[in-house]
């Protein structure tokens, strides 16, 4: 099935060399339907990085009528963790909506990983090598002196042969021997020095417990887990780029060898997702979680899928962002604002609208009578009226903003300040009649015939439109106001951490707003807020107010 929006001999608008590179594949025959595959290490929650690498092989996936897996890359024994393999799964359930929940694991094949070491090693394709690894090191040479072959290259088939079962039985000490590929010392690519294929260490895996004591090496492992799958494109990040001999070569002998099919998966690099103000490695992560700088993974000013989630943020929000990026083969930086514009613009869209007062200040109508109250109709949307009405109640006193009042006003302020008239939004007009200190009240009189939706609501003019909510109805919560964590534009480390990057503060909501939704709301005026716990998240303001 070739891409849809793709007419023949046309790229699409929003072609790019991955989706060229597939469309070709298909129509040469060379593979019959794509397949794709997201290969976290399990040894941490997902990142923005990632998430630009799930949409990537999803998205191609569904785009060609084909299908990606998730597998777990678990062939380190150590680091790896249950609750990091529960967290991904949720994420990508999140991220992606036609994810069926079923995760694959790398582990699961190292018998036939195995199976494929003894085949190398019958083959004469790989050997043990007992080097120290400070000589295996130095004779690995470097980018102007080519590599020494080890000494103990030239062993023959059957004595590597016994060797390896030998390591795999748990006679040789960890260390001892390392089973390497034998492809040439002096190739220029380094990555082509006689890499090794398995390690022993004695470590006990999340899945496998004690049943291996020789772990598979990643550059060993990926390429098979791909193959095993059926894996056509294999994307992964630039670094990759000069392990591909590697990846060709070894598919290449197990073909050979009958151990795997044609076609074998072709690995294809783009370049990682690198954006300002966030540290997008899963390491530097740890440390903010474990040096309790944050409130745990999962906290709404992380990088992760998890915190974005508790954010606020939407999959539709990080699907138009991925769009939006793209794929390249160039590393270059994006703005952070380009993510969070994303999110703002989705929000936008589909995020009813309410009033919060969050730094309240109590205005009080002198001519409305005490007791009296009355409903205002108010769109939950501006631009979309089927998304409906509400009504607001109103009364003799509101919350107001505190910086909706000015005793003396400095120009061009058209708010209230004695003598001046605004708009309670979907109300009456008012006129401020002065601010009483004892009470910390603002005063002011209502215009009966200016009631918002009725005839005379223009017969007064004025300039300012302010929000507000009914003292008596007010719902009183609490509001976590999040900013950036760090200042600096390239954080590496925890020393430019931004001390404002949670506020906590609380503020009279308009009523039933709990019942609003469960997902974000616009608090007009402010941006966009999403109930978590017992209070709201501050998801991201109206506009960019960082420059
Ligand atoms: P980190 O450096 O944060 O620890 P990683 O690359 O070690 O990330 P993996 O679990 O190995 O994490 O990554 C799983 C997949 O996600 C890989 O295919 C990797 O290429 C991709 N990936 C990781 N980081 C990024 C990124 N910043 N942009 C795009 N893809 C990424
Ligand atoms: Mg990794």
């Amino acid at each position: 099935m070739s891409n849809p929006a793709t007419k023949p001999g046309q790229p699409a608008s929003h072609s790019n060399f991955i989706r060229q590179r597939i469309e070709a594949d298909l129509a040469s025959g060379r593979v019959k339907a794509v397949k794709t595959r997201f290969p976290p290490e399990p040894n941490g929650y997902l990142h923005l990085g990632h998430a630009k690498s799930i949409l990537l092989n999803f998205g191609l996936a569904r785009e060609y009528g084909g299908s990606c897996n998730l597998r777990f890359d678990d062939t380190n024994p150590e680091k790896e963790e249950q609750e990091y393999v529960d967290s991904i799964i949720d994420s990508v359930k999140w991220l992606v909506p036609e994810f069926d929940g079923k995760a694959l694991f790398a582990s699961d094949y190292f018998d036939f990983m195995y199976q494929c070491a003894e085949y190398l090693v019958s083959s004469g394709n790989a050997y043990v090598d007992s080097q120290s690894a400070d000589d295996m090191k130095r004779n690995r040479g470097d980018f102007t002196h080519p590599g020494l072959d080890s000494p103990f290259r030239s062993r023959s088939p059957e004595e590597n042969l016994s060797l390896l079962r030998e390591m795999r039985d748990g006679k040789h000490a960890d260390g001892a021997h390392v089973l390497r590929a034998k492809i040439s010392m002096t190739s220029p690519n380094i990555n082509m020095r006689d890499p090794a294929l398995y390690r022993i260490k004695r470590a006990t895996h999340h899945r496998t417990g004690d049943k291996w004591c020789i772990y598979p090496m990643y550059t060993y492992a990926h390429p098979i887990e791909d193959a095993v799958e059926g894996i056509t494109h294999s994307l992964c990040t630039l670094e990759f780029e000069d392990q591909r001999p590697f990846y060709d070569w070894l598919l290449n002998k197990l073909a050979d060898g009958g151990l795997l099919q044609h076609p074998l998966p072709q690995q294809i690099e783009f370049a990682r997702l690198q954006s300002t103000h966030v540290m997008l490695s899963k390491r530097l992560l740890i440390k903010l979680v474990e040096d309790k700088v944050v409130d745990g993974w999962d906290d709404p000013r992380m990088p992760t899928i998890a915190g974005a989630r508790r954010r606020g943020y939407t999959p539709e929000g990080f699907r138009r962002f991925a769009e939006r990026i793209g794929v390249s083969k160039e590393n270059s930086w994006i703005d952070y604002s380009v993510f969070e514009d994303c999110m703002r613009q989705h929000m936008d869209e589909v995020a009813p609208r309410r009033f919060a007062v969050l730094d309240p200040l109590k205005l009080v109508i002198e001519n409305y009578p005490e007791g009296q109250e009355e409903m205002m109709e108010a769109p939950n949307h501006p631009k979309k009226p089927e998304m409906g009405k509400r009504t607001m109640p109103f009364s003799r006193e509101l919350w107001i903003e505190r910086e909706d009042y000015q005793e003396t006003p400095e120009p061009k302020y058209f708010r209230l300040f004695p003598g001046n008239k605004v708009r309670l939004r979907f109300g009456y007009v008012i006129e401020c009649l002065g601010y009483d200190k004892a009470t910390d009240t603002v005063r002011a009189k209502y215009l009966p015939e200016t009631k918002s939706g009725t005839p005379g609501a223009d017969s007064v003019k004025v300039k300012g439109n302010i929000h507000w909510v009914s003292v008596k109805h007010a719902h009183d919560a609490g509001i976590r106001l999040y900013d950036r964590l760090f200042k600096g534009e390239k954080p590496q480390g925890q020393d430019d951490l931004n001390a404002d990057s949670l506020r906590t503060i609380r503020a009279q909501l308009e009523p039933g707003i709990g019942t609003a939704a469960a997902g974000v709301i616009q608090f007009e005026r402010h941006g966009y807020f999403v109930p978590d716990g017992s209070g709201f998240n501050r998801t991201v303001t109206l506009r960019d107010a960082w420059q």
